[in-house]
């Protein structure tokens, strides 16, 4: 296709922000930017070199000391600062997320999001407190609660600035400097985040942002010596390579957000209409894109030729096209090697399943498009039933009681997400505590999460959980001092 909107953003930021400055890489290395709606090439990129890597967290390291020596509300101004310059580039983001993703500048919301976390943080520094005992006779002991020193983050493309902002925030604001890593199929969102850094006036060095892929820069972030703790949001592959690149390093403290394969499970009593809704749009919204989507439906066999039809019906009304216009809701996929893998899943399907909607893919010189598709009847021991496919494609299979269901939708190794729609209060209970996922949603599916709420992975989903409540305990250690009281 060609993209009928003009984009109204013409220049945009492409190089490293390290220590305060916006630098190309050292070695001059680039990568480039492919438009996901065209395939046309539309930017070079400053791929981060071993030495820029190393620079970012030296900045960071250097940056520490005074950084850490403020108070939580000297650091909340800037948080507040950053925020409203955030709100401001709403339009500019969002397009800039079209062009290098494919988001619809419809859906785009992450800016509202970011500057929400930013204020929230902005005035949370202060719950980083220890605590006291006088449980050991002749002694008063209590705990300190400190930042680690440099925090690195290495983060995703699917929602970019929400990650930026989800893990730099509780970090920053209990005193820690960061480096975080873009995705190198998303990273001008990233780089602008950056310039507003620099307009909000954070000091040099608290805050680097580089691009480039993992193998460079990740890889030397993952192995960093300096760095003691890792924030990652991204693929099981990835989360397992850097959670040994910290065993073989410092023993750097992990946090591991990754995949998913969320079941939501349907029963005969649930509000069909709204389960409908919901969970199709828990699997089309970013064109499938989400680690929580609802990718399995287990629907009751009683109810599962009506759920199907009103399904399809429903996953069918989308406007796909030019991400950059107001009326499209469904972008293409992030980029060719995206669309291939979703290409490879669906050819598999079809093979195992009964294909019911959608699967046929456009050549993809006319941009990266998959179509809604649907799946029924594919045994649940085939590989598409159990990896992640990452994109607008679900497989729907039908259940006969309870404990058929459970057992089916734990039957993976991810743990993100899983949904149940019934009115029976105990059957959603008994539901909620069987179900191995990190989140469990009750009359509700994904995206729908609670801020104030642990989010993580069971199983190979994750390792900790993040979240405005638990983030600030990632990114403190904890000293204990013993202190002997004399006798008088
Ligand atoms: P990815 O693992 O390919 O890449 C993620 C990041 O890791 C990128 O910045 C990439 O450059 C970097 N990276 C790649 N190889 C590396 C290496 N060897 N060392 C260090 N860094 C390296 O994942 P992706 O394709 O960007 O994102 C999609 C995945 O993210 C999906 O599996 C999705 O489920 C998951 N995800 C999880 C959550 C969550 O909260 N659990 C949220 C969004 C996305």
């Amino acid at each position: 296709m060609t993209l009928i909107q003009e984009p109204k953003v013409k220049s945009f930021e492409t190089r490293l922000f390290i220590n305060g400055k916006f630098v190309e890489s050292s070695d001059g290395r680039k990568f480039d930017l492919s438009s996901p709606a065209t395939g046309e090439k539309f930017a070079e990129v400053s791929e981060a070199s071993e030495d820029d890597a190393n620079a970012a967290v030296a900045a960071a390291k250097a940056a520490f000391p005074a950084w850490s020596a403020l108070s939580p509300a000297e650091r909340g101004v800037y948080f507040k600062k950053l925020a409203s310059l955030i709100i401001e580039s709403h339009n500019e983001l969002a397009e800039l997320e079209a062009m290098s993703m494919g988001r619809p500048v419809s859906i785009y919301f992450e800016s509202y999001a970011a500057a929400e976390t930013l204020n929230h943080y902005a005035e949370s520094g202060y719950q980083a407190l220890g605590t006291s005992s006088l449980n050991t006779p002749g002694f008063v002991n209590m705990t300190m609660r400190q930042p680690y020193g440099v925090v690195a983050a290495i983060i995703p493309w699917n929602v970019p600035i929400l990650f930026l902002i989800g893990k730099a925030a509780p970090a920053l604001i209990t005193g820690n400097t960061v480096v975080i890593k873009s995705s190198e199929k998303a990273p001008l969102t990233c780089a602008k985040i950056a310039t507003l850094v620099e307009k909000a006036g954070f000091p040099p060095g608290v805050i680097n942002i580089i691009s480039g892929h993992g193998q460079i820069s990740g890889n030397v972030l993952s192995h960093h010596m300096d760095v003691r703790v890792i924030s990652f949001t991204g693929s099981g592959r990835t989360g397992r390579i850097i959670q040994a690149a910290a065993a073989k390093s410092n023993l750097k403290n992990v946090i591991l957000e990754l995949g998913g394969k969320s079941p939501a499970v349907i029963f005969p009593d649930a509000d069909i209409q709204k389960a409908v809704e919901e969970t199709k749009h828990s699997i089309q919204w970013n064109s499938g894109q989400v680690c929580m989507a609802n990718s399995r439906i287990y629907v009751h066999e009683s109810v599962a030729s009506t759920f199907i039809d009103l399904f399809q019906k429903s996953f069918a009304k989308i406007k796909s096209g030019d991400p950059l216009l107001p009326d499209t809701n469904h972008g293409p996929q992030a980029d060719q090697i995206q669309f291939k893998q979703i290409q490879a899943y669906i050819e598999e399907g079809k093979k195992v399943g009964k294909l019911s909607m959608g699967g046929e893919l456009s050549d993809s010189t006319n941009g990266f498009f998959v179509p809604p598709t649907v799946f029924l009847e594919t045994p649940e021991t085939e590989r598409v039933m159990k990896e992640e496919i990452f994109g607008p494609v679900v497989h729907i299979n039908t259940f006969r009681d309870e404990d058929e269901v459970v057992a089916k939708a734990n039957d993976t190794e991810f743990g993100l997400y899983a949904a149940v729609y019934t009115k029976d209060i105990n059957r959603a209970l008994r539901m909620a505590k069987k179900l191995e996922a990190g989140n469990v949603g009750v009359n509700c599916t994904s995206p729908t999460v609670a801020k104030d709420l642990p989010f993580g992975g069971y199983k190979a989903s994750g390792l900790g959980r993040e979240g405005w409540t638990v983030s600030i305990d990632n990114f403190l250690e904890t000293k204990t001092v013993l202190i002997r009281v004399e006798d008088a």
